[in-house]
């Protein structure tokens, strides 16, 4: 027997609970599904920019009201290999939360709305069934349990269940590993600092209670042979920064903090449904060096938690669903990745090391920079 649902949400990150919080939330009776045991460490620079705060707030989640209070941040420095230094000012004010903490947050949200939660249950299949509902079967301590929706969304990261067999995935050639530690002892003002090093970036960025999360994403084969652990690979990428040598000196890990992902493709186009929608990182990674991925993750929600309420109340049929996101997810982040693809290759281009010196002689240009890699502001929540 399968537990009948309005909708399944595949994915219990920032993109998934979202959407199922909003699914919930307009009375449908939503499923949110996810392998991981939660509140769990997630590979991620855990910088929140104003535009995932502003996102959060359309969405009734105030930050600032809760018991774990966020540091601030109010701009940004890259530290190149050669030591040159780029300072800019943030676009608006920048939290810094773990995504422990803020996913922890988002679930008693999710809960109060009335969606129901499944931890520890990995989703091994989905089919399509003939009347176009879907049939989800997942894995439960080892045992097999199916549930069937009228909505399936896919929320799963960048990574594909089991069993989903890859159809022809519109990522990029190179392979990174993501990975991430907090800190204790690393002193970081109101910023957050960008370390470019052979391969990718290191960034540090302040979190709550004094700590600092340290991620960096670098080139698989340039750390390969360094070792497989977090502390090996961020020993590797300090080789080709003494600055951030410095900086990490001061600091020692915070048990249980650590995290990687591997292996790791950036987005060269968006990918908003195949056979069900996608959001979040399951639709498209953005370069983590935009600090911006939490914000497509919620806005894709958005998007696809309208389109989806529609279809499941009968207003439109499952063309309409699937060309009604699919065409909204397209336009709001074609261009936006387009962007941040070539700012992330101008950043780790050989010639890096001149920019300190055209940002002296140009003041406004990183600013410009950090904004052309945002979505827009407020008034475009509306879908
Ligand atoms: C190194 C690095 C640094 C980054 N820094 C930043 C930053 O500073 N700021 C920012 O805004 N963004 C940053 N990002 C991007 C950001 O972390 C992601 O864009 C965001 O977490 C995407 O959220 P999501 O909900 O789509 O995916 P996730 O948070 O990855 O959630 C996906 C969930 O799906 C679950 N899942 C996967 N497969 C299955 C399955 N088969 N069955 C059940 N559940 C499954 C997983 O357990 C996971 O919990 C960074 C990313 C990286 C890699």
């Amino acid at each position: 027997m399968s537990m009948q649902m309005d909708a399944i949400v595949i994915g219990a990150g920032i993109a998934g609970t979202s959407s199922a919080l909003q699914l919930a939330r307009a009375g449908h009776r939503t499923l949110l599904l996810d392998r991981q045991q939660f509140p769990r460490h997630k590979t991620c620079g855990e910088f929140m920019s104003p535009e995932t705060r502003e996102m959060l707030e359309y969405l009734d989640i105030y930050l600032l009201d809760n018991e774990v209070k966020p540091s601030t941040m109010d701009h940004a420095k890259i530290i190149m290999p050669s030591g040159g230094e780029i300072a800019a000012p943030l676009p608006g004010p920048a939290y810094g939360i773990s995504r422990f903490e803020l996913d922890r947050l988002l679930h008693e949200q999710a809960t109060a709305a009335g969606v129901q939660i499944a931890t520890r249950t990995a989703v091994t299949d989905i089919k399509q069934l003939g009347d176009q509902s879907y049939e989800v079967i997942t894995q439960q301590q080892g045992k097999p349990v199916h549930y069937r929706a009228k909505a399936v969304i896919g929320a799963y990261g960048t990574k594909k269940p089991r069993g989903i067999p890859y159809t022809q995935e519109e990522r990029d050639d190179t392979v990174y590993v993501g990975v991430k530690s907090h800190f204790q002892g690393i002193m970081v003002p109101s910023r957050v600092e960008l370390y470019f090093c052979d391969g990718g970036y290191v960034g540090i960025s302040p979190i709550e209670d004094g700590k600092v999360n340290v991620a960096a994403l670098l080139a698989l084969d340039v750390v390969q042979g360094s070792g497989k652990s977090v502390p090996d690979i961020l020993e590797a990428a300090t080789r080709s920064n003494m600055s951030l040598r410095k900086r990490m000196e001061a600091g020692t890990p915070v048990p249980g903090t650590q995290v990687s992902i591997a292996p790791l493709r950036l987005s060269d186009t968006p990918n908003p449904w195949s056979d069900y929608p996608h959001i979040g990182d399951a639709m498209m990674m953005l370069p983590p060096l935009c600090g911006d991925g939490m914000s497509i993750a919620l806005r894709s929600s958005l998007l696809c938690s309208h389109w989806t309420d529609r279809y499941l109340l009968g207003e439109i049929g499952y063309t309409e669903w699937q060309e009604g996101y699919s065409n909204a997810a397209n336009q709001t982040f074609t261009q936006l990745l387009k962007r941040a693809r070539r700012i992330q290759k101008l950043a780790f281009a050989k010639t890096n090391r001149f920019y300190p010196g055209i940002a002296r002689v140009i003041p406004g240009l990183a600013s410009y920079v950090i904004k052309s890699t945002r979505l827009s502001e407020s008034g475009s929540l509306t879908r």
